[in-house]
Order: structure tokens, then C-alpha cells, then sequence
């Protein structure tokens, strides 16, 4: 299951206590102080780890913690330091303070930060000789690691996005791909808002996806979709641009495609310029093969894409093809093969 919030407990180690010893020689029975200091508690560092996508490790274990310094020793040996805890996230991940609900982080990409202080090793009585005090039977206590209690916060930014005209299919084929329909943060969207899910390909392989809704009800004057929204989805990789093979509105399928293409040009261009893969929906309501082929073939004459390649007949209900759709999609969020392979051209001039 994905998830994409989490609470735990962050517990930097204790630094070690210092020592309190003498030196005992024969010939100096009654030596010095030599109590060595205690070591450092670990840090808890948290470090953007790129391939994560989900805080599903962090719903099975409450406490994190790094390693307590240990305790000064005789002879003046100081205590080992206590070892980092490097806590591998997502990035996207905010921090909030669980209990003051105050953000404590924002996790980018690349980044490495320490979020909670190992405390200080105390020092041994060594430290404390001083000329009128040759013998200092005391020694510091190591000072506390920090420690907070956090919500963890996923921000899931679509990789994947639905376009097509009302009807096309866009909710029921993202329903049907994904298993969970994350709460996500609040986007103060205007009057419609984006469906964000989760596709799990399979165990270790997950993609987010949206359905842009309404592009063509008047998204594109601003009525519809609020900025947020508009910068939240012009970060997805790939389009993947639903056609409904039989519209109800007797309308041949490619003037559709052509039409949608025109309102995302003119909704976002950077948008318009992403990578697209056709889907071609509801393929279960035509049966006949030669009729399949012959609407396909039509869809690649006007669109100039390849229907080995970037044309995917499917149905959203059935989910019949929707498997070669989503290796497709992975091959070009995280494959060798570049982005820009096939760009829309149809309706261009
Ligand atoms: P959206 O407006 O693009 O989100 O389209 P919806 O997912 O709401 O679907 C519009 C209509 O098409 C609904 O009545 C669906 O039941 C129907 N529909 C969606 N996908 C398929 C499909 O693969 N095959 C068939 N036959 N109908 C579908
Ligand atoms: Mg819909």
C-alpha cells in the first residue's frame, strides 16, 4: 500500500558521561586524574534518497534513533562517538513538528541536513585539574540528544497526466490504475480539482498520476483551474492523452485529439510540449479486429504517431491493454530511452 504521511519519534544519541579515574602506579600510588571524556552522541541527518516515493518504511517503526556516545574511560581514553543515523527519505518529504504542527523541514532533491543534535560527551575529571585542585573527583554528564516527535509529509507531485475531452474515459482509467487515492496537501483550486492516485505497476514500482480535469471547460481563461494547480501539474513527465474511439457525440476521434490539443496549447505550453502517449479508449466497444485496426490506423495518419510505440489501444473498464500502457510509461519516466522521443506534431502549423 502507498502511503504518504507518517508519524515517528526522531532520537538523537546522548553524548557519554566522562570518567572519573587516577592514574594507580606502584611508584605513584596516589597519581593524578586521568578520567577521559565521554563521546558525542550520533546526529540525526536526514538525506533525499531520489528512487523513494513512498514513507512506507516509516509506518512500521515508531523510534529512530542514532547511537549514544559512550562513556570516558581511564587512562584518558574518551568514549567512541555515538554513530549518525542517516535517515533516508523521498524527496518532497516536510517535516512538521508533531506536536506544534510547525514545519520543521522541507526535503529537497540532493539535500542533507541534521535535524536533531547528538548531545555533547561530558568531560572526565582530567579536564578539571586545576592548580588548586590537583584531584577533581567529579566529572560532567553527557547533555541529552535532541528528540522530536514528527508527522512526515509526502508531497506527491504527478508524474503521469490524463487529458482528453469530458467522457473520454480520464476518472475510470485512473481509478482503475491506482489502488490508493492519497490525501494530498490542500491546493486552493478554484472550482475543479485534480484526482492524484498511486499506480503500483507492481511491488517496487510506482507512479503518480492525475486526471486534469476540464481542460477543455474553459481552463484555459483561468476560469477553471487555479495557478497552483496549473504548477503542480506542468511538472508531470508524460501526457498520456485519452481518445474515446466511439464518442457519443458521433465525432470523428482525431478532431478530438486535434481538439484538445489546441486548449492545452493555449492552457500551458509547457504542458503542450511534453512527451505524449495516445490512448485509445474503449476499445471493448468495438469488437471487430479489422474495425479496431482501421480506427487505430486513423488515429496514427493524423496524429503522426507510431502505434508501435506511442499509440495504445485500451479500455478503462475492461482494462484490457492497460499493462503494455503502463511498461510504456515507465520506459520513459525511468528507462535509458530519452524523454523527447516522439513529440505531438499534428495540428502544429
Ligand atoms: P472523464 O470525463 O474523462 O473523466 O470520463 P469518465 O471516466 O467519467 O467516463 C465517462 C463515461 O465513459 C462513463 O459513463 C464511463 O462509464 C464510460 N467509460 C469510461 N471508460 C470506458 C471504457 O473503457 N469503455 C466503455 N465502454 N465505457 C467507458
Ligand atoms: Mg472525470
Amino acid at each position: 500500500m502507498f502511503v504518504d504521511h507518517a508519524i515517528i519519534t526522531l532520537r538523537a544519541g546522548n553524548g557519554g558521561n566522562g570518567a572519573v579515574t587516577f592514574r594507580r602506579e606502584k611508584f605513584d600510588p596516589k597519581g593524578g586524574p586521568n578520567g577521559g571524556n565521554g563521546g558525542d552522541g550520533g546526529d540525526v541527518v536526514l538525506q533525499a534518497e531520489s528512487g523513494m516515493s513512498t514513507l512506507y518504511d516509516f509506518r512500521n517503526q515508531a523510534v529512530w534513533a542514532a547511537n549514544d556516545g559512550q562513556n570516558g574511560s581511564g587512562k584518558q581514553c574518551s568514549g567512541a562517538r555515538g554513530e549518525d543515523l542517516i535517515l533516508k527519505l523521498p524527496p518532497g518529504t516536510i517535516l512538521f513538528d508533531a506536536e506544534t504542527g510547525v514545519v520543521m523541514h522541507d526535503l529537497k532533491e540532493g539535500e542533507r541536513v541534521i535535524i536533531a543534535k547528538g548531545g555533547r560527551g561530558g568531560w572526565g575529571n582530567e579536564h578539571f585539574k586545576r592548580s588548586d585542585n590537583q584531584t577533581p573527583k567529579t566529572a560532567e554528564d553527557g547533555e541529552r540528544g535532541q528528540s522530536f516527535r514528527v508527522r512526515l509529509e509526502l508531497k506527491l507531485i504527478a508524474e503521469v497526466g490524463f487529458v482528453g475531452l469530458p467522457n473520454a474515459g480520464k476518472s475510470t482509467l485512473l481509478a482503475a490504475l491506482t489502488k490508493a487515492t492519497p490525501k494530498i496537501a490542500n491546493y486552493p483550486f478554484t472550482t475543479l480539482s485534480p484526482q492524484l492516485g498511486v499506480c503500483e505497476i507492481d511491488a517496487s514500482r510506482r507512479m503518480v498520476m492525475a486526471d486534469i480535469p476540464g481542460l477543455i471547460e474553459g481552463a484555459s481563461e483561468g476560469k477553471g483551474i487555479g495557478h497552483d494547480f496549473l504548477r503542480h501539474i506542468e511538472r508531470t513527465k508524460v501526457i498520456v492523452h485519452l481518445i474515446d474511439v466511439q464518442p457519443d457525440n458521433g465525432m470523428d476521434p482525431a478532431k478530438n485529439y486535434e481538439t484538445i490539443r489546441e486548449e492545452l496549447r493555449a492552457y500551458s505550453q509547457i504542458l503542450a510540449d511534453k512527451p505524449e502517449i495516445i490512448a485509445v479508449n474503449k476499445m471493448d466497444l468495438l469488437p471487430d479486429e479489422k474495425e479496431r485496426t482501421k480506427a487505430l490506423k486513423a488515429v496514427a495518419r493524423i496524429t503522426g504517431a507510431r502505434l508501435d510505440r506511442d499509440i495504445f489501444p485500451i479500455s478503462g473498464a475492461t482494462r484490457a491493454g492497460v499493462r503494455p500502457l503502463l511498461e510504456r510509461l515507465w520506459t520513459l519516466l525511468h528507462g535509458r530511452e530519452e524523454l523527447a522521443g516522439w513529440k505531438p506534431v499534428a495540428a502544429e502549423e
